[in-house]
């Protein structure tokens, strides 16, 4: 138990929420702690063992943060998250994110309403009904239990990579937070988004490991995979995976943020639609990266296909959403977001000792991108 971090809630107004009887917390953890055994302990903080508490906050927004306290680190999960990600799983499935199921007569649409633009996602819903085909259901729960190893593995990139030590060095309190609210205080500005930037293409890599569950050998201290069947079925599927886990995260930051992509003031993280497009080029990247192979074709059809299929059943899920601006629809974005990935990778390299004398374990991503030790010659640096 932390005194320290119940001590923080309630400074900052959240009760925490006992979560030793919820089902659907427990397992998120067991899942996470054992995906991240090796990483966390050869992790270290103040020269001791690094211990990482996760606690559940008694709010309805969809939110989260990590920090680091004297004694150990935490990351804070608002408890909304749970249910509204599981119903717009189940929605989007029966909504025919999959060939195989869709709307019909006697399948009607799934339909709850969001708040749009508002901070609140979570008050106004009761939860959808389990789906009639268990092929369905099994699906649903995959996709929302891996948004949820999503958003963690995001929270622990922040605190692994360092970036939370860099940020107390800066700020009141040694806490990077997903939205920010007046009592938290946030550190916004370029380097700030290249953090954000870093905890999702981590926490991107960490979900395809998971669903792909390569062979991994290590080549000069660089992880190399060998993909094999994964339990998760033909690699097609599950990138279609993880692109609607990071896509849904996106498309939901995307309703409580209405700025204009094109305008170059640093943020603190990047715009929504940069986020999701990231899924895009980490997964083509990793694939050559770790591979030595490159996937690039196979990636675009998944992207497009998971791209048409996730916009009809959001559509179906949220009526709402069709008085938002289109997602992602302005081929002019690509020009934005390749220029804003400069920034990035600027940003990174100039950041990149400072981070590295606080990071807890493991190696950053270089300052400047080098070629895999094991594919030398391949035109890949990462
Ligand atoms: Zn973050």
């Amino acid at each position: 138990m932390s005194e320290a971090f119940f001590e923080l809630a309630r400074e900052l107004g959240f009760e925490v929420w006992p979560h030793d009887d919820d089902d659907d917390v427990i397992t998120a953890l067991h899942r996470f702690y054992g995906a991240n055994q090796a990483r966390l302990q050869d992790g270290s903080k103040n020269g001791g063992d690094m211990v990482v508490d996760v606690f559940v906050l008694d709010h309805p927004d969809l939110n989260a943060f990590a920090v680091s306290l004297p004694d150990e680190d935490v990351i804070a999960l608002f408890k909304g998250m749970f249910p509204l990600l599981k119903n717009t799983m189940r929605g989007l499935v029966n909504n025919g994110l999959f060939a195989s199921g869709g709307i019909s007569d006697d399948n009607p649409p799934f339909q709850f309403a969001i708040p749009a633009r508002s901070a609140v996602y979570g008050h106004s819903y009761n939860e959808l009904p389990k789906l009639a085909k268990p092929k369905h259901e099994e699906l649903a729960s995959d996709l929302y239990g891996l948004t949820v190893q999503y958003i963690l593995s995001h929270e622990l990139a922040h605190i692994y990579n360092g970036h939370c030590d860099w940020a107390g060095q800066r700020q009141r309190l040694a806490l990077i937070s997903e939205m920010s609210s007046e009592k938290i205080g946030v550190h916004s500005g370029l380097e700030r988004e290249t953090l954000e930037w870093d905890a999702d293409c981590w926490a991107i890599q960490h979900l395809l490991q998971i669903v792909l569950h390569p062979d991994v050998q290590i080549v000069d201290g660089i992880s190399a995979w060998s993909l094999k069947e994964s339990p998760w079925g033909p690699i097609d599927h599950a990138l279609k995976m993880v692109l609607v886990a990071v896509l849904t995260c996106a498309r939901f930051w995307s309703l409580n943020d209405s700025s204009d992509y094109t305008d170059p003031t640093p943020r603190e993280h990047p715009h929504p639609y940069f986020r999701a497009l990231t899924a895009f080029g980490q997964i083509d990247h990793v694939l050559y990266f770790r591979t030595g192979q490159k996937h690039t074709q196979m990636v675009a059809r998944v992207w497009n296909e998971t791209m048409d299929a996730f916009a009809s059943s959001w559509m179906e899920l949220f009526p709402e959403a069709a008085k938002e601006p289109a997602f992602l629809a302005d081929p002019a974005i690509h020009d934005v977001y390749t220029s804003r990935l400069k920034d990035y990778a600027r940003t990174w390299a100039a950041m990149h000792d400072e981070l590295d004398r606080v990071k807890r374990g493991g190696r950053l991503a270089p300052a400047i991108p080098k070629p895999h030790p094991a594919y030398p010659a391949r035109d890949v640096s990462g």
